[in-house]
């Protein structure tokens, strides 16, 4: 997919939830994407500033106001209004932090200058320079099985997700 794409359209490459990746596999993926890195292992989070719960907000369809998708307490409801009175400044709860829809949003990383074309989206704000020469081929590795014992989702050998 990377070498049919023209140089300058970013290939973003997610890293695949709860695999540990070696240096060579790490590199192999950063050889598609320059940025992989960010998303190579979870970011510690605990006490750090967030920009969730003050400018940043995940709202369910029932309207329950959070501060963001992956901590639990309710800040109020959107239709009521009764979120408003809880926004503000607060430092993550939670240990780490292992999506790009959230930690995206910590100010100690510089992910916002990183993505400023489109910080959810993940558009790069320039095109990233990527390793010399031809993409390597990426690891496959296999996924570990589900809590429900169904199988996972696994990528295809070189399909670069
Ligand atoms: S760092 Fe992640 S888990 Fe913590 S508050 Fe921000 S978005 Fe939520």
């Amino acid at each position: 997919m990377r070498a049919d794409l023209p140089e300058d359209v970013y290939l973003w490459v997610n890293a695949a939830e709860g695999l540990t990746y070696t240096d060579a596999e790490a590199e192999a993926w950063q050889a598609i994407d320059p940025h992989f890195h960010y998303s190579r292992d979870p970011h510690p989070s605990l006490g750090a500033a967030c920009r969730t719960g003050d400018g940043v907000l995940s709202v369910d369809g029932d309207g329950e106001v959070r501060r963001c998708h992956f901590v639990d307490t309710p800040l109020g409801n959107l239709y009521d209004g009764s979120f408003a009175a809880a926004l503000g400044p607060s430092p993550c709860p939670l240990t780490t932090c292992d999506c790009h829809i959230g930690y995206v949003h910590l100010e100690t990383l510089d992910l916002y200058d990183v993505f400023r074309g489109g910080v959810i989206e993940r558009v790069p704000a320039v095109m990233p320079p990527r390793a010399p020469g031809p993409p390597q081929e990426a690891p496959h590795r296999p996924t570990p099985p589900r809590a429900d014992g169904r199988p996972g989702l696994s990528a295809p050998p070189g399909s670069g997700w």
